[in-house]
C-alpha cells in the first residue's frame, strides 16, 4: 500500500506524501507545485521594485558605472546622454521585468520545452536589447545591433545573453527572427509524411512518443 503512494506522487521526497494515502494530501501537493511559479514572480517583481527603485536613486552615478563596466570612457564624456539613456533603459527593464524573470524563466523554459522548441538565428535587429533602450547597444556600419560588453564579464550575468529562454521571451520582444516550433510539428517534420503507422503491442502513447522525439537541446 505504501509502495503505491510512493509510485503515484509527485513529490517522492517529501515524508507527508510518503505517509499518507488520502487523495487531500495530495492535491494540496499538486496546488503547491502550481502557486510555486507564481510565488517566484511575486518575489521577483519585488526584488526588482526595489533593485529598480535603488538605480532611479543612483541615476546620476549612471555614466560613471557604465563606463567603468564598459571600459570606455566615451559614456562618461558624454554624461547628460548617458544619463538620458540610462533613465530610458530603466523604464524599459521594468517594462520587460528583467530582474523578475531571472527569478522564473529557467523553471519556465524546462516546462515550455515540453510542447516548444525554439528555433532560429539572430538577425540583429537589436529589439530584445530592452526594445533599444539599453546603453550598451551599438550598430555597426549595416545597421546590425552589436553589443558593446559581449562576453566580458557583467554581460554574462545577464538576462539578454540567454535570450531567447521561452516562448514569452520571443514574444516579448517580437522578435523577428527566432520562432517557438510545436513539438508535435516539429516530430511530424522529422518522421515525414510517408511513414507507415506501426501499432505495436505495449506501444508507449502517442503523447510520450511525440514529446520525446524532439528533446529541447
Ligand atoms: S530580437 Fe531576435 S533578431 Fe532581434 S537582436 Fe534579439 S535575438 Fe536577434
Ligand atoms: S546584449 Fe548588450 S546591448 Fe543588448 S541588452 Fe544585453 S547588454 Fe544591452
Amino acid at each position: 500500500m505504501v509502495t503505491q503512494s510512493v509510485s503515484s506522487c509527485a513529490f517522492p521526497l517529501s515524508l507527508d506524501c510518503r505517509d499518507s494515502d488520502t487523495p487531500g494530501a495530495l492535491r494540496l501537493f499538486e496546488r503547491q507545485a502550481l502557486e510555486l511559479p507564481n510565488l517566484m514572480h511575486a518575489l521577483g517583481r519585488v526584488v526588482e521594485a526595489i533593485l529598480l527603485s535603488v538605480m532611479w536613486v543612483g541615476l546620476p552615478l549612471a555614466p560613471i558605472i557604465v563606463s567603468a563596466v564598459s571600459g570606455d570612457l566615451s559614456f562618461l564624456r558624454n554624461y547628460r546622454q548617458t544619463l538620458r539613456q540610462a533613465a530610458r533603459q530603466i523604464r524599459a527593464m521594468a517594462k520587460a521585468e528583467v530582474i523578475a524573470r531571472r527569478f522564473y524563466n529557467e523553471k519556465r523554459a524546462a516546462e515550455q520545452s515540453v510542447s516548444w522548441k525554439i528555433e532560429g538565428e539572430c538577425s540583429h535587429c537589436g529589439e530584445c536589447c530592452l526594445f533599444q533602450t539599453c546603453v550598451f547597444l551599438d550598430h555597426d556600419e549595416e545597421g546590425r545591433s552589436r553589443c558593446r560588453i559581449y562576453g566580458n564579464w557583467f554581460f554574462n550575468r545577464l538576462t539578454c545573453a540567454e535570450y531567447p529562454m521561452t516562448k514569452d521571451d520571443i514574444e516579448l520582444y517580437a522578435c523577428p527572427s527566432f520562432r517557438a516550433e510545436p513539438v508535435r510539428q516539429v516530430a511530424q517534420v522529422r518522421l515525414g509524411r510517408h511513414v507507415i503507422p506501426v501499432v505495436a503491442r505495449n506501444a508507449v502513447p502517442d503523447s510520450t512518443v511525440e514529446s520525446g522525439a524532439s528533446p529541447r537541446p
